[in-house]
C-alpha cells in the first residue's frame, strides 16, 4: 500500500457535513472578506493560544510581514533569525527594509540556537524571530531574557506550530506577538490560503487590524500605507469548524511520532530529531536524519513512500538572499543537517501499519 506524505482528503470527508454547512453560511451573508466569521474565528483562535487579540490576514508570509511592519521594524533594523526555515521569514524581513541576520541551528532539534542569537545582536537589532520549526516551539527562556534586557521585539513564527507548547503555554503566547499561517496542509489549515497575528499587544493589534485593510480605521480614510492582506469568510467559517479538532489531531501526531521513535531506536543509521523537555511537539513534520539521503529518498519513492526535505537549502545560499553576501560554510550545522534530513510520512489519519511500512522501507535501504 503506498504511502503518502500528506493526505488531506480523509480529514476532508470527515467533516464534509460541518464544512459544507459553514461554507453555506458565508454564501447566504454575502460576507467573504473579513466580515462576522472571520471575527467569531479571532475569538476562537486567541482563546486556543491564550492570547487577547488575533487578526486574521491573507496568509501566513503576510502575517510575518504585516506584524514586523505594525512594529514599526523597517529600514536600518536588523532581525535575527535561523538559516534552516521556509523562505518567507526572510522575505518578511526584506519587504519591510530590514535587514535579515542569519544565526546557525543546535544540531539536535534543528531550532535556532540561542547562543548564537545572542552572539548576533548588535546596535542594530530590532527583533527576534525565533521559528517553531517542524512542530516544536524553542526553547524560549533565554530569548525572553535577552529581548527584555536589550528591548528587542521577540516574534514568534509559528506557522509549523499550532497548538503546540513551551512550559505549558501555547505557541504564539511566547513573546509579543506570533505569524501563523493556515496553508492548507498545516495543522490547522484552510481550504485555501490565510493567516493570522496573536498578540497580548492592543496597540500593536489595532495597527495590525488597518495594515490588513489599507490602513484604515474609517473607510476612505487611510491613515497608515497598508495594503489588501485580510482573511476571507469562507476560510474563517471552515477554520473555525477546523479548530474544535485541533487538539485531538495534534495529539493523533504524538502518538504517531512516538510509534516512529519506537520502531526507529532500532534501525542503525537512522537518527531522530530530539523532543526537548519542558514542551510539547505537535509534529508537523517528523524529521530523520541519515547518511546518503537522497538515495535513500528516492528508494522510498521507488516503493510507494513520499517523503520531503524541509528545507534542502538553508536561506544564507538561497539565490534570492545572494545580495546579502553570506556564503557557503558560515553555518556549518545547519549545512551539514540539509544534506542529512528527510522528512517522514505525518498526518493525524496516518495508520499505524502505514508508519511501520516507512520503518521497514527505510530498515532495509540504509
Ligand atoms: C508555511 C510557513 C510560512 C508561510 O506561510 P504561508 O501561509 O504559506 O504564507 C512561514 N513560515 C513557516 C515556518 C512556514 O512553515
Amino acid at each position: 500500500m503506498p504511502v503518502p506524505f500528506v493526505d488531506l482528503s480523509s480529514q476532508l470527508q470527515a467533516l464534509d457535513q460541518p464544512l459544507r454547512a459553514a461554507i453555506d453560511r458565508v454564501l447566504d451573508s454575502c460576507a467573504f472578506a473579513g466580515g462576522p466569521e472571520v471575527e467569531a474565528f479571532e475569538i476562537a483562535f486567541a482563546e486556543f493560544c491564550e492570547t487577547r487579540f488575533c487578526i486574521g490576514v491573507g496568509s501566513g508570509t503576510g502575517a510575518l510581514e504585516l506584524l514586523l511592519r505594525a512594529a514599526d521594524i523597517g529600514p536600518g533594523d536588523e532581525v535575527i533569525l535561523p538559516v534552516n526555515t521556509f523562505v518567507a521569514d526572510a522575505e518578511a524581513v526584506l519587504f519591510t527594509g530590514a535587514t535579515p541576520v542569519f544565526v546557525d541551528i543546535d544540531e539536535d532539534t534543528a531550532l535556532i540556537d540561542p547562543d548564537a542569537v545572542a552572539a548576533a545582536v548588535t546596535g542594530q537589532t530590532a527583533a527576534i524571530l525565533p521559528v517553531h520549526l517542524y512542530g516544536q516551539t524553542v526553547a524560549m527562556s533565554s530569548l525572553q531574557s535577552l529581548a527584555a534586557a536589550k528591548g528587542l521585539m521577540l516574534i514568534e513564527d509559528a506557522c509549523q506550530a499550532h497548538g503546540a507548547r513551551r512550559e505549558n503555554r501555547r505557541a504564539g503566547s511566547l513573546g509579543d506577538a506570533a505569524a501563523f499561517s493556515f496553508y492548507p496542509s498545516k495543522n490547522l489549515g484552510a481550504l485555501g490560503d490565510a493567516g493570522c497575528v496573536t498578540t497580548n499587544d492592543r496597540a500593536l493589534a489595532e495597527r495590525l487590524r488597518m495594515l490588513r485593510d489599507h490602513g484604515s480605521r474609517e473607510r476612505y480614510v487611510h491613515e497608515l500605507l497598508g495594503r489588501t492582506d485580510r482573511m476571507d469568510g469562507i476560510q474563517a467559517a471552515v477554520l473555525g469548524v477546523k479548530l474544535t479538532h485541533l487538539d485531538d489531531w495534534n495529539s493523533r501526531r504524538r502518538d504517531l511520532a512516538a510509534h516512529y521513535l519506537r520502531e526507529l531506536s532500532a534501525v542503525d543509521g537512522v537518527r531522530c530529531l530530539k523532543e526537548q523537555d519542558g514542551g510539547e511537539h505537535v509534529f508537523h513534520l517528523f524529521v530523520v536524519r541519515l547518511a546518503e539521503r537522497d538515495r535513500v529518498r528516492q528508494a522510498l519513492y521507488d516503493i510507494g513512500v513520499e517523503t520531503g526535505v524541509h528545507y534542502p537549502l538553508p536561506l544564507h545560499i538561497q539565490p534570492c538572499c545572494a545580495h546579502l553576501g553570506y556564503s557557503e560554510g558560515e553555518f556549518p550545522v545547519a549545512e551539514k543537517l540539509a544534506s542529512e534530513i528527510l522528512s517522514l510520512p505525518m498526518f493525524p489519519e496516518l495508520l499505524p501499519g502505514q508508519v511501520d511500512e516507512v520503518v521497514d522501507g527505510l530498515r532495509s535501504l540504509v
